[in-house]
């Protein structure tokens, strides 16, 4: 297996050549007016009679202005060649005279690597880091579902503390997550994963179809410590504007009326 850090080493490295790399395993690219670092050519996606495929070492990427295909070095040999992801990481680190060093590592027996953690973590770090987004499911006929329907940047959770948390909000705190797949339960997997991990989960506003679930459990659960209370009205202060006004109103009406009666009382 190839270890976590040396995936990133190698495609930082790539992307940092990616005009070379493309023009190596891609078309010819014209670079003689940016020394090299930048470049451009003819598509090789589609069909076109002046050069629109740009390449760019300091971005790390390539962009097609008229068929609008884009990606980094990986994608490209991912597109280009019809490599699968592990075989570009190893096409790549063939070409950047990078040594692969799979034996198995000096830690200590209960290290676990990120991919032993979540399935298909290095996967979704890629997508993570070009989009920013990931999608996040709490049941394996979900994340199954979701697989069918080709959603690559995904993400199975089981339980809302476990090391597959840790790992997301130390690997890719700065990510958006969309969960998937949320009944009742789930949802409130979702919202305590938000609250104490400090991860950014956008929770749609349905949830079993009834909108009015997550409003009641976080005046309910969420308002144990002030820090905990902070963190869900940042949460509250993603949702639809309708939304928030609805828990804004039955948050502070009743904290009113509490208020109201200890003064009275
Ligand atoms: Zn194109």
């Amino acid at each position: 297996m190839i270890s976590d850090h040396q995936l990133s080493n190698i495609v930082d490295n790539a992307n940092a050549n990616i005009v070379s790399i493309i023009n190596h395993y891609g078309p010819e690219l014209d670079t003689s007016s940016q020394r090299g670092t930048r470049g451009k050519a003819l598509c090789p996606f589609h069909n076109e009679q002046t050069p629109s495929f740009h390449v760019t070492n300091a971005k790390g990427i390539y962009k097609c202005f008229g068929c609008g295909k884009g990606g980094d070095a990986v994608d490209f040999l991912m597109e280009y060649k019809g490599y699968g992801f592990i075989e570009a990481i190893r096409e790549l680190a063939r070409y950047l005279n990078i040594t692969i060093n799979e034996t198995a590592s000096s830690r200590s027996k209960d290290y676990k690597s990120p991919a032993e953690i979540i399935d298909g973590i290095i996967k979704v770090k890629h997508s993570i880091r070009k989009t920013g987004e990931a999608r996040l499911c709490f049941s394996k006929k979900d994340a199954k579902q979701l697989q069918k329907k080709g959603i690559k940047n995904l993400l199975h959770i089981k339980t809302y503390r476990s090391p597959q948390v840790e790992l997301l909000a130390r690997y890719a705190k700065d990510a958006i997550f969309y969960p998937e797949g949320l009944n009742k339960q789930k949802f409130f997997m979702a919202l305590r994963i938000t609250a104490d991990e400090d991860l950014d989960i956008k929770i749609a506003k349905q949830v079993d179809d009834q909108p009015v679930h997550w409003i009641d459990f976080v005046i309910k659960n969420f308002s144990r410590t002030k820090e905990i209370r902070h963190k869900c009205l940042r949460i509250i202060a993603g949702f639809d504007s309708d939304l928030k006004r609805a828990v804004e109103r039955k948050y502070f009406s009743k904290k009113w009326n509490r208020n109201s009666k200890e003064s009275l009382g």
